[in-house]
């Protein structure tokens, strides 16, 4: 049942304009609802493909906003990246995620999260430093938290960015490329950076079944990621049918809402049981 649950999103009922961005008000709202803790995580599980367990969890930030509701992301996020409220955001999340994952190894169901950055916190060159300093508050180990990238974030200044991406794989976070597939970047750029994981983009994932180009798509990126060293997540998985074909093509990782949606960190016990039993 508790795969079921719908996501929160859907609850969303407020005037969004349909290009997504919010009015000027409600960014100013932002940082107040940092304050207020109006700013929530939900948790999308990451299931291992070989054995059927839940490894990891995906961070997803919603805004419990008291008159709008749920926000998703697309509701504020790009507002946030271009006033730069978004920095204070990710620290926020970071924090909150660090907490979290403390409380799962404390109830004896260690799980790595991952959480997403933004182009800012790429440029930024105090960014790695910071986020050693909140692993040592949390005391928490550096290979439980995974940092997720684009390849199109990356390439906005490449050489700014590099350094800071070296800097986060010297302290040893997990570092990926998010939405694999979808930037223009060549796989020579790829290849230089120091990530370890490659997260397939739904797009391809979603489709695979019925769409033989997906399907070699996703496979020739496990072949890849595999050839490189890196495991390979792949996201969008609705169905038991893909999550059969990602196994018999030797995906590592699997995640979207035929394993699992995003909710709230409580839930994520229950659905870790639910997956086990698969
Ligand atoms: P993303 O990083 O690609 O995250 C995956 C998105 O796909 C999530 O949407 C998730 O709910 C959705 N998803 C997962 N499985 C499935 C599936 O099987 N089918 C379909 N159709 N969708 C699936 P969400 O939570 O709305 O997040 C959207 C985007 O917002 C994220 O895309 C990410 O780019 C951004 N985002 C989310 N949280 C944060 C954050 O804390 N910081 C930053 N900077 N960006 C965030
Ligand atoms: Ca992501
Ligand atoms: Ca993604
Ligand atoms: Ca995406």
């Amino acid at each position: 049942a508790a795969r079921n649950r719908p996501e929160g999103v859907a609850r969303y009922t407020g005037r969004m304009p349909s290009d997504g961005v919010l009015a000027p008000h409600l960014m100013s709202e932002l940082s107040r609802a940092l304050e207020r803790e109006e700013i929530v995580v939900y948790y999308q599980p990451q299931v291992d493909v070989a054995t059927g367990e839940v490894r990891g969890v995906e961070a997803l930030v919603r805004w419990a906003h008291p008159v709008h509701g749920l926000l998703p992301p697309a509701a504020f996020i790009p507002a946030a990246e271009r006033t730069g409220l978004i920095r204070p955001l990710t620290f926020y999340m970071l924090d909150r995620v660090l907490r979290q994952a403390v409380e799962w190894r404390e109830a004896g169901t260690p799980l790595r999260v991952a959480a997403n950055l933004s182009v800012r916190d790429l440029l930024d060159p105090t960014f790695a430093k910071r986020v050693e300093r909140l692993l040592a508050q949390h005391g928490m180990d550096r290979n439980v938290l995974e940092l997720e990238l684009t390849e199109t974030m990356a390439l906005v200044d490449p050489e700014r960015s590099m350094e800071v991406l070296q800097a986060l794989a010297h302290l040893g976070v997990v570092l990926s490329i998010d939405d694999f597939g979808t930037g223009y970047s060549s796989l020579a750029h790829l290849q230089r950076l120091p990530v370890h994981r490659l997260k397939i983009d739904r797009s391809f994932v979603t489709g695979m079944i019925d769409d033989d180009a997906c399907a070699a798509i996703v496979r020739s990126t496990i072949e890849l990621a595999r050839n490189l060293g890196m495991t390979v997540v792949a996201e969008g998985v609705e169905d038991d049918s893909t999550f059969m074909s990602l196994r018999d093509m030797g995906c590592d990782v699997a995640q979207g809402f035929g394993l699992g949606r995003p909710v709230p960190a409580d839930q994520i016990e229950a659905l870790v049981g639910v997956i086990e039993d698969r």
